[in-house]
């Protein structure tokens, strides 16, 4: 299997990347965010909930996200593999991703990291909010709060599968294609 997960900051392009490389490498594609988005617009009671996390620009809690993952792959058992996008961002979520992973007998192949900075994440992030609807893309106080997320639980994970030899970076800022072209560069190594 090719399990790959898609690193970066909120705003670097990882939902863009990941339909792109699903088609060309034929993975299944979870979303946390895609998946957190869909249980609120069914007005499910974890949906509400989570919904209290995130239009503040908080992290909703492990226990939640860890479950949404395990039943998405537990309906997927026949996936070619995986693209991670906005999973794992704790490395309490890291933990529980190798320990499901192993029950599938495999394992992370790659983490690619898609760098761009703070400034134009922000530019980026109120950009979409004219258009995406998304109340957490709207107030340029709650972007900043998802930065500060980022920064404190999320980007600790870089080291952790820098330990495994396992995180590439990659140039986040240019054209979707040229990313794309460095992002499969890296894929093409490995499958
Ligand atoms: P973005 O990358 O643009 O911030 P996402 O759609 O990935 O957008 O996530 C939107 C929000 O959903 C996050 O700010 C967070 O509140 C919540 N969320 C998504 N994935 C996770 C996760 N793995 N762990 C905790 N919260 C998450």
């Amino acid at each position: 299997m090719l399990n790959l997960i898609l690193f970066g900051p909120p705003g670097a392009g990882k939902g863009t990347q990941s339909e792109k490389i699903l088609v060309k490498y034929n993975l299944k594609h979870i979303s946390t965010g895609d998946l957190l988005r869909a249980e609120r617009n069914a007005g499910t009671e974890l949906g509400n909930q989570a919904n209290e996390f995130i239009s503040k620009g908080e992290l909703v809690p492990d226990a939640v996200v860890i479950g949404m993952v395990k039943n998405f792959m537990a309906d997927n058992t026949d996936a070619k593999g995986f693209i991670f996008d906005g999973f794992p961002r704790t490395i309490a979520q890291a933990e529980a991703l190798d320990s499901m992973l192993t029950d599938f007998n495999t394992e992370i192949s790659i983490v690619l990291g898609l760098e761009v900075n703070e400034d134009e994440l922000v530019t980026r992030l109120l950009l979409r909010g004219q258009t995406s609807g998304r109340a957490d893309d709207q107030s340029e106080d709650t972007i900043r709060n998802r930065f500060q997320e980022y920064l404190n639980k999320t980007l600790p994970i870089q080291n952790y599968y820098s330990a495994k030899n396992k995180y590439f970076g990659v140039e986040g800022i240019g054209e979707i294609d040229q990313i794309f072209e460095s992002l499969c560069d890296h894929l093409d190594k490995i499958s």
